[in-house]
């Protein structure tokens, strides 16, 4: 397939995988330790699983799986009032398919619209507005949450609402930020990342200059990167070539659709409509200093938080879980105790287990994967 396969010939991949290997062998690092690279992004989580990457890398280089898959970081307290809003007789509440399926202290949304409530999956934010177009007596709330990668359609939805004068819809707004998460990540104790893969579609609206602090004050190395086996292996190589020469740069690999200044037309509706909030609670990193947005003032109206006046709480995960280990970078999802026990991507315990970008859930489906890609190469 064209624009696909040239991103996964096994042949380039043997290639740039000698090269990796190399150059492993060159770098030097200042403790006896394998090297570190954190993907900061659950796409790109996925592809390494999906592909067996980690498996094809050599000894002496890991991937630590970082915070980039949205519904992985949700809070159970999030959750929690998801089911506040959704039980109220008078609310139709919309939300994206994953979302649906993440536990809350007892139940999730899933649960919720099996005891008849009415809960709906959509594709988009828009979609959700329609409903709302649709059914006049009726609150309709949508659950926004991801990145800057999903804040434009969110934002585009509550101006469209404005325009057309759609007063019974509503935001649940959980939208959160890369920068200071990237941040968080770097300022916690006993941080070891050599350098990272930076998130490809998250770089597509914000482009890559927010990311220079990372070289020019942490002196360590970030590639913006694709998501094909081969886009996610010559970031890698990028990265070690910088090691090796005691560099640290913010590079693009995605050239072919990231532009370093970003995407104005989608950096545009994402001021027009949020505020960053003082901070924002994860699953398993804390609470982190201006990590998410919210509605500001002038589309105040739209505000599901203030409507339906939720209070903010913290809820947290069962004992067993150790999400925020595997999160962390600590432990491995395969080091969990209860990985593929009493957590499956069919009942999962843990919010790393119901996305497929979920470390776990990715680990999960596609652990087994690299003899079909030894046979390839
Ligand atoms: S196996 Fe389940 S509980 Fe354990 S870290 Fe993964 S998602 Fe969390």
């Amino acid at each position: 397939m064209k624009y696909v396969d040239e991103f996964r010939d096994p042949k380039q991949a043997k290639k740039i995988l000698l090269e990796i290997d190399k150059l492993c062998t060159e770098i030097v690092l200042p403790e006896d330790r394998p090297i570190q690279i954190m993907e900061v992004c659950g796409g790109h989580t996925h592809s390494i699983f999906r592909y067996g990457l980690n498996q094809l890398l050599p000894k002496k280089l890991e991937f630590v799986h970082g915070p980039g898959c949205p519904v992985c970081v949700l809070p159970r307290s999030v959750v929690d009032n998801c089911i506040r809003i959704a039980e109220n007789e008078d609310v139709i509440f919309t939300t994206f398919g994953d979302a649906m399926r993440v536990p809350g202290s007892e139940k999730s949304l899933l649960d919720l619209k099996a005891d008849g409530r009415d809960i709906r999956m959509v594709y988009s934010p828009l979609d959700a507005m329609t409903i709302a177009q649709n059914n006049p007596d009726k609150r309709v709330v949508f659950f926004g949450l991801g990145f800057e990668t999903t804040m434009p359609s969110t934002a585009l939805s509550i101006m469209q609402a404005k325009k057309l004068g759609v007063d019974n819809f509503y935001l649940f707004c959980n939208h959160i930020t890369i920068i200071p998460t990237i941040k968080a990540v770097l300022d916690s104790p006993g941080m070891r990342i050599d350098g990272f893969l930076g998130p490809g579609h998250v770089s597509l609206i914000i482009g890559t200059k927010p990311y220079h602090f990372i070289a020019d004050e942490y002196q360590k190395p970030l590639v913006a990167a694709g998501f094909e086996p081969l886009d996610i292996l010559q970031s890698v190589w990028m990265i070690l070539k910088q090691l090796k020469n005691g560099e640290a740069k913010v590079e693009n690999q995605y050239k072919r659709l990231v532009n370093d200044n970003g995407n104005a037309s989608a950096l545009s509706p994402i001021a027009e409509v949020f505020e960053l909030r003082e901070f924002f609670e994860w699953r398993g990193l804390g609470s982190i200093n201006h990590s998410g947005v919210k509605i500001n003032d002038k589309y105040r109206q739209y505000d599901a938080e203030a409507v339906f006046k939720l209070k903010e709480v913290t809820v947290t995960d069962p004992d067993v879980c150790q999400c925020g280990e595997v999160l962390k970078g600590v432990l491995k999802p395969w080091q969990c105790k209860v990985f593929g026990k009493e957590c499956t991507p069919e009942i999962p315990l843990g919010a790393l287990m119901v996305s497929t970008e979920g470390a776990c859930s990715a680990h999960y489906s596609y652990g087994q994967n690299i003899d079909l890609i030894n046979q390839k190469l």
